[in-house]
């Protein structure tokens, strides 16, 4: 028998990140974030880069997973921003292996649905794009990608439910999912032309219109019919000696 070998580390390895599963007793492990830069027209207008999409595929950026966070937290205020926004977007639940997959049959790779919200440091963003630099400091925010719990929902292509976000109660995103530019399948498809997709991935599917500023004390609350809700609350700012993390 060969004994199990267990690796002795340095110091703690980080934990698997993962998401609870609606009537399931076992969690989603997640492996990676991918996100659709723009994919709603009326938030590509507001951006000030419409999208043709007769003559344009659809454009990723990544963030690490160590910045997701489960609906529901508290999170600290980001350093290094005055322009914190939301971004409330449909996440596709990657469940099986797949490369360079056709549309037609794209589906079979979904296991499931989340609200995400894709939290942004605006001023960060676009003053990288506009010097052409990378989204980084933008978008991989520590404690950025808030998601829901998962429903499984096995091959199924989402096609319409209403999407939308409120602070403090008060309505700032109110779309639907028929206004995707490129359609769950089409992102799965052309995703996989550049990524071997794995179970575990989530693709957040972009932002419709809408987005805007948070601050400490506000309280997001958002929805997409058939799929759920998605909840997150905004504190102070972290002191230089505090340890950033949700709670
Ligand atoms: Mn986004």
């Amino acid at each position: 028998m060969t004994p199990l070998l267990r690796p002795a580390y340095l110091w703690a390895p980080p934990e698997t990140a993962s998401l609870p599963v609606k009537g399931r007793d076992e969690r989603a492990p997640v492996n990676r974030l991918f996100f659709v830069g723009r994919n709603y027209h009326a938030h590509a207008a507001e951006m000030g880069r419409p999208v043709d999409k007769s003559v344009e595929r659809p454009f990723y950026f990544t963030k690490s997973p160590q910045t997701l966070v489960h609906s529901g937290a508290t999170v600290a205020y980001p350093p290094q921003t005055a322009n914190f926004h939301h971004e409330m977007e449909l996440v596709i639940v990657i469940g099986a292996p797949g490369f360079a997959v056709p549309a037609e049959t794209a589906g079979a790779l979904v296991f499931g649905y989340a609200c995400g919200l894709d939290m942004t440091r605006r001023d960060l963003q676009l003053a990288a794009r506009d010097k052409g630099r990378p989204w980084d400091l933008g978008k991989d925010v520590e404690l950025s990608s808030v998601v829901s719990d998962i429903i499984a929902m096995p091959g199924e292509v989402l096609t319409r439910g209403a999407i939308t976000l409120a602070v403090n109660g008060a309505t700032r995103q109110s779309s639907d999912l028929d206004k995707l530019i490129w359609s769950v399948p089409e992102i799965i498809a052309d995703l996989s032309l550049f990524y071997h997709l794995a179970p575990g991935d989530l693709i957040f599917t972009g932002t419709p219109e809408g987005v805007g500023a948070v601050g400490p004390g506000d309280r997001l609350e958002g929805r997409i019919d058939g799929v759920g809700e998605i909840a997150l609350t905004i504190a102070p700012a972290c002191g230089p000696d505090a340890r950033h993390g949700a709670s």
